[in-house]
């Protein structure tokens, strides 16, 4: 009651000194926003500010008067946000190289070339060049899928989880797949076996255990009614201790005794055996279909390095029926995708050259002496900054994870920095700097352990080295202003 009584008084006229939308474009600084976000946008936003400034008086948020300055700074600052692009830039120093969250896989020049001429300029995406008429889209990659896999035919989809799904749709509608237990995952959330499968129409028969399954378990299930075998690659977790699955060869063994196809969900899928680079081997679609896959799908952004799409090789029989079917054509790429992933499987072609000219590749196979050495150039950059806070900065070995289910045990030997509160009464501002660099203009991601906010320097290209050390700086001239 008595709150009501004192605050109403100056909320009316704290309104009525409001400026008018007319005063406002009168405004000398109004004419520089007019020339460079347009009329109506200025118009929209001088509205909507102002508004929003005499919803907030009247509701008691405020507790100064909204002078001419502070009205202006406010429109100021949602011309300018409403002018950033909502996907932002980041800076990925979580120490995991393919973060599904942050976009997976970073793509090589040339790629990102081909994407952007693909986007600028008309294309003969499904247009027979020598006969004049019309041609296939799959084409463009086609061959070179097959080259690289040692598959007869390929096809192309939006991604792995429509790969699947249209596999499934296309082969076992109505019928029934036959997969292990212990490979029924769910990937990310919104990707489990079983949902795509009922989806897809298909029947899942679980058979085995969750840690062991055998060759019998499968040839016993098998019915006038099964279409497939498949083998789900158990892309982020693994099963230790006393188990057994069926090898590939096998399944496909069995699946042919009966005339069945045999097919494998491999994931992530690298064209190449990764142990040729010193890290961990992770299974190629070549080595599935030797081991007698009729059809392997994976992919393209996460291992492979390219941008997202979904890949099927294997027989050119159940490919003719794959892409046959209607779902097909809904779960089709677009120019831009194929144009980037022709030119990322041309680096294939070349395999010495791979990790250098492979983004993903090459933020794999760092060595830990240049992630050191490139500690030692930054460090010096902002040690001092950081401790005028109460921060204290150290070098850390942490161990980097590929990401995106790829070798979900293995980890590599990365360096980062280390930054901690110097005393107990800093501790909130390593959450507050954490906060503040998720908000700079190229986002910078790092992670919270224990008490530390480490920066893990695998991903830091050296380009954006000191884009890293302006947001820190930044950063901490904020922490300085409001302690
Ligand atoms: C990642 C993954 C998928 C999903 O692939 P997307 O390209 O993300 O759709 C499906 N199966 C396995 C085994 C995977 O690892």
């Amino acid at each position: 009651m008595n709150k009501l009584t004192v605050a109403r008084a100056p909320v009316s006229e704290w309104l009525a000194q409001l400026p008018s939308v007319d005063k406002v474009l009168a405004l000398e600084c109004c004419q520089d926003w007019l020339r460079h976000y347009g009329r109506d946008e200025v118009l929209r936003v001088i509205r909507s500010t102002l508004a929003l400034i005499r919803q907030e008086c009247l509701a008691q948020k405020r507790t100064t008067q909204p002078d001419l300055e502070a009205v202006l700074a406010e429109i100021r600052q949602t011309l300018e946000k409403r002018a950033t692009p909502n996907l932002r830039r980041v800076i990925n120093l979580t120490g995991t190289v393919l973060h599904t969250n942050l976009g997976r896989a970073v793509m090589p020049p040339e790629v990102i070339d081909a994407m952007a001429s693909a986007a600028a300029e008309p294309c003969a995406l499904e247009y027979d060049l020598g006969e004049g008429k019309r041609g296939d889209r799959d084409e463009l990659v086609e061959e070179l899928l097959c080259e690289l896999t040692g598959a007869e035919a390929a096809t192309v989809v939006n991604n792995n989880a429509a790969a699947v799904f249209l596999l499934l749709h296309a082969l076992s509608n109505r019928k029934e797949t036959i997969v292990s237990r212990g490979e029924l995952i769910e990937i990310g959330g919104a990707f489990r076996i079983p949902d795509i499968m009922k989806r897809a129409g298909a029947k899942l028969i679980e058979v085995g255990t969750t840690n062991r399954t055998h060759p019998r378990d499968f040839s016993e299930a098998i019915n006038p009614k099964t279409a497939l075998l498949m083998k789900v690659h158990t892309s982020n977790y693994v099963v230790q201790g006393f188990t057994a699955e069926v090898p590939e060869a096998d399944l496909a063994r069995i699946a042919h005794e009966r005339q069945l196809p045999f097919v494998v969900d491999l994931g992530s899928g690298t064209l190449i055996d990764l142990a040729r680079y010193g890290l961990p081997s992770e299974p190629t679609p070549r080595q599935a279909l030797e081991a007698g896959a009729d059809l392997v799908t994976f992919s393209c952004d996460k291992l492979l390095g390219g941008p997202q799409a979904g890949i099927l090789v294997g027989r050119r029989d159940l490919i003719q029926k794959i892409k046959k079917n209607p779902l097909k054509r809904v779960l089709r790429v677009g120019k831009v995708t194929l144009a980037g992933l022709e030119a990322v499987l041309r680096l294939y072609r070349n395999p010495e050259t791979l990790p250098q000219r492979l983004t993903v590749l090459q933020l794999l196979t760092r060595p830990e002496s240049e992630m050191q050495a490139q500690a030692l150039r930054l460090m010096p950059q902002v040690q001092a900054g950081l401790l005028t806070c109460g921060l204290t900065l150290h070098t850390r070995p942490v161990k980097s994870q590929i990401g995106s289910g790829s070798l979900p045990v293995e980890r590599l030997p990365s360096v980062a920095l280390a930054i901690e509160a110097s005393t107990k009464a800093h501790e909130k501002t390593v959450v507050r700097l954490e906060r503040l660099l998720r908000a700079s203009p190229t986002a910078v991601i790092g992670r919270l352990s224990e008490k530390s906010l480490l920066l893990d320097l695998r991903c830091l290209t050296i380009d954006k080295e000191q884009v890293l050390v302006a947001h820190l700086l930044a950063a901490v001239a904020s922490l300085v202003a409001a302690p």
